[in-house]
């Protein structure tokens, strides 16, 4: 099979019915019809074998990590998914990869409600790269850098069950743990749950977002930095998945603040918009969380027990 074969089987989508493509994949580049009026919003994410996963990591783990990691960024924006490029750096063509790939691949385009308008396929080292474009209305995208002192922090969902997740695949003792538990953790941790939809409910009231991908306590010091603030946090707050406490009592509140790939939104809300986010919210089943506040001393600081707050270092991965 030669690359065109592969692009042709593997890569392209069966039907368009996008009104915003007017040419996907096949000729030279996609023609696209951006939505009237609205600003587009775009972000690139690579996983590279070796570096964002372990090697013989499976086809459809990789697909679903590498479109919820890039929508999740759509999310922090508040933008609505539109397009998704996808360039793919293969060391051989191996039919059973691309087609457990891009079976997943082609699920979670349908899921995240995006089109793929194209991409690139070469030899090399296995790399995987995702270009994803959304839209906003103008002026409505959330940015880093509008958190204000005695704003509330908020975060999605619950947090540390991915960790959790990867735990369960890795450790040779596991915990004693109900199957629905332990299959939700897996879950969380195989599919993950770009909040998009809850983006666009509140980009017009958070005052700034950013998405969690390396941690609670790593990316809100990035929004942090952006806004020139910092933030206390409650400890005691921190939303945990009855699954996650029961399988890892010991370990729940520091994967809450450090693990991976939780892929939840944090948001700072000013204190006077929260009646209209609770009314808002009523409109998904998704839970958010008022975790601590945005204060002028840079940093976070954390409390528990309503004790005096403490500083604490955030750890999060970096390449260099
Ligand atoms: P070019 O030589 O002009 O770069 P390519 O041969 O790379 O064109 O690609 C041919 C068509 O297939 C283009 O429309 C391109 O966007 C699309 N394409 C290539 N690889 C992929 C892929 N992995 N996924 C989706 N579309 C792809
Ligand atoms: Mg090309």
């Amino acid at each position: 099979m030669d690359e065109f074969a592969v692009i042709a089987r593997y890569f392209t989508p069966v039907k368009n019915h996008a009104q915003s493509v007017l040419v996907g994949v096949g000729d030279d580049c996609a023609l696209l019809n951006p939505p009237a009026g609205q600003q587009l919003v775009s972000s690139i994410d690579t996983l590279v074998e070796g570096v964002h996963f372990l090697p013989d990591t499976a086809a459809d783990r990789l697909a679903w990590r590498l479109l919820g990691a890039a929508v999740s960024d759509l999310a922090a924006m508040g933008a609505t998914p539109l397009w998704l490029s996808l360039s793919v750096t293969l060391p051989a063509v191996n039919e059973s990869w691309l087609e457990a790939f891009s079976r997943e691949l082609h699920r979670a385009v349908d899921k995240y409600a995006l089109v793929l308008i194209g991409g690139d396929t070469s030899r090399g080292p296995l790399s995987l790269t995702a270009q994803v474009t959304g839209a906003v209305p103008p002026g409505r995208a959330m940015l880093r850098t509008g958190a204000r002192v005695g704003d509330i922090v908020y975060v999605t969902g619950s947090l540390g069950d991915s960790r959790a997740g990867l735990a369960l695949q890795q450790q040779e003792e596991l915990p004693a743990l109900d199957e629905d538990s332990r299959s939700y953790l897996l879950g969380r941790f195989f599919a993950p749950t770009p909040r998009w939809h809850e983006g666009e409910l509140i980009r017009d009231l958070a005052s700034s977002c950013i998405d969690i991908s390396d941690g609670l306590l790593a990316d809100l010091s990035h929004l942090l930095a952006a806004s020139e603030a910092g933030a206390v946090l409650n400890l005691d707050a921190l939303p945990l998945s009855a699954a996650l406490q029961q399988a890892f009592p010991e370990h729940a509140r520091d994967w809450a603040l450090a693990g991976g790939e939780d892929f939840e939104l944090c948001f700072t809300l000013p204190e006077h918009k929260v009646p209209v986010l609770e009314s808002r919210l009523q409109l998904l089943s998704t839970p958010v969380t008022p975790v601590g506040v945005i204060v002028d001393q840079p940093g976070i600081r954390v409390r528990e027990n309503n004790q005096v707050p403490y500083s604490i270092e955030p750890a999060g991965y970096r390449h260099f």
